[in-house]
């Protein structure tokens, strides 16, 4: 099994410098193969990962892009990497969208770092290519075999991502199925009563997007009248970058620790609605993609914590009524309005929770 990791890097000044020189040159890098594939495309040549790479390497000993020499040649070559295989995703599938130009303000700064010439020299300093001097870490053991390995910038630190395989530990599963309801009242409703809350209406959560809202408007008012970037403008920025990351922090370590716990009783399923079709996706809300991106993740989350374990993670059909059936005797409702938080069967007169019962019945559905 592959599990990724990341390690905080300490980086000097000296060799922050690089590193963001070595985040721009691959990102250069990306662009420019891009457009080079493109226009080549256009005059119904098809280039490969090797002539994109030929490509950069004229660039490099021309003297106006002499600086892409600055970087390690493994840089430049992933970024086309990672360039030709969206591009081959797009073809693959169709629905990833065609590869797009990676903006400065909108890529988080990273680059590759080859895997074989990377090594910790001890617990507190590792070696990367194209710095000199070791660059320091935090106190770590690293395990045995890491691949994949990347330098990336989160707008505050540096890391070094990667991935490992490891064995996965056989653990035994009880006969428990477990219903999840997930929605916006309460992020999610289990079939066994656990419930857990919406982390973005805790108050510091609300008051991080209040102070989010009010950067963004001064922002937007200091460039209304300032047609080039003051200094106000990138400190304000800055701000906003700070606060974007603390807000993402937050809510990443809720949803890590929320399905976590979903999975630690150890059930032998977990059963979760389609998510396009789950209440959610209905309701009309301001901030629908902050839903959108917490509920993929969950999924995400979801998916590799039970295959750890073992579980079985159960995807309801997108046909199925589990908040219109009644979980004790079936009968099904033909409506059943967003606002109404009771669930109440007419057959048999069961009252109970709306979100309680549709995790009752997404539990049925697997059992
Ligand atoms: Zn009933």
């Amino acid at each position: 099994m592959i599990k990724a990791g990341k390690l905080r890097l300490l980086p000097t000044k000296e060799q922050e410098l690089l590193f963001f020189s070595f985040c721009n040159i691959s990102r250069f890098a990306y662009n420019e193969s891009l457009s080079f594939k493109i226009s080549m495309y256009n005059d119904g040549i098809f280039v490969g990962v090797q002539e994109c790479i030929d490509h950069i390497k004229d660039l490099k000993y021309s003297e106006e892009y002499s600086w892409i020499k600055l970087a390690p040649e493994a840089v430049t070559k992933q970024a086309i990497r990672d360039m030709n295989r969206s591009f081959t995703l797009f073809f693959k599938r169709g629905n990833k969208g065609f590869p797009k130009y990676k903006k400065k303000s909108k890529t988080r700064p990273s680059f590759y770092q080859r895997t074989d010439r990377f090594y910790q020299i001890d617990e507190n300093h590792v070696r990367i290519t194209g710095i000199k001097q070791p660059v320091k870490c935090i106190k770590t053991q690293l395990p045995n075999k890491i691949v994949n390995t990347r330098v990336i910038y989160d707008g505050k630190y540096w890391f070094l991502t990667y991935s490992y395989y490891y064995e996965a530990e056989i653990v035994e599963l009880t006969d428990e199925v477990l219903g999840v309801d997930l929605g916006v009242r309460n992020m999610a409703t289990c079939s066994d009563g656990r419930i857990f809350k919406n982390i973005n209406k805790e108050p510091r959560i609300i008051k991080l997007e209040k102070r989010k809202k009010l950067i963004q408007r001064k922002i937007a008012r200091k460039y209304k009248c300032n047609s080039r970037k003051s200094n106000n403008i990138i400190k304000l920025e800055n701000d906003l970058r700070t606060i974007n990351r603390k807000i993402f922090n937050i809510r990443n370590n809720y949803l890590h620790c929320m399905t976590k716990e979903l999975v630690r009783n150890k059930p032998k399923a977990i059963v979760i609605e389609d998510l396009s079709v789950c209440d959610m996706a209905k309701t009309k809300l301001l901030n629908r993609y902050i839903y959108d991106a917490n509920f993929s993740r969950i999924r995400k989350y979801l998916e590799y914590k039970t295959n750890e374990y073992g579980i079985k993670l159960v995807i309801a059909d997108r046909y199925y009524p589990s908040t219109k059936k009644c979980s004790c005797c079936g009968n099904i409702i033909e409506k059943m309005s967003l606002d109404n938080r009771i669930y109440e069967c007419k057959k048999c007169g069961m009252t109970m929770d709306r979100d309680l019962n549709a995790s009752i019945n997404l539990k049925n559905y697997y059992c």
